[in-house]
């Protein structure tokens, strides 16, 4: 059965930066390297926590079978 996915969006530039199953430790990663590279204004510190990633985030479930297969 299709399970629903999240897709992650930046706040500050509206970019969907992921589109996953569950939000994991890489899933954080590649949000923090976003805003690493993207807005490096934005202060996350050394080590963020997933509350302090997350905020910076829209996070949107999608239901199966209402967007085509990931192009990428
Ligand atoms: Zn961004």
């Amino acid at each position: 059965m299709p399970r629903t996915r999240l897709r992650i969006s930046c706040v500050h530039c509206g970019r969907p930066v992921a589109l996953v199953g569950d939000i994991s430790l890489s899933v954080l990663t590649l949000l923090a390297t976003h805003l690493q590279r993207r807005h490096p204004g934005e202060q996350l510190g050394a080590h963020p926590g997933e509350d302090a990633i997350l905020s910076h985030f829209a996070i949107t479930p999608v239901n199966p079978g209402s967007e085509p297969p990931d192009a990428a």
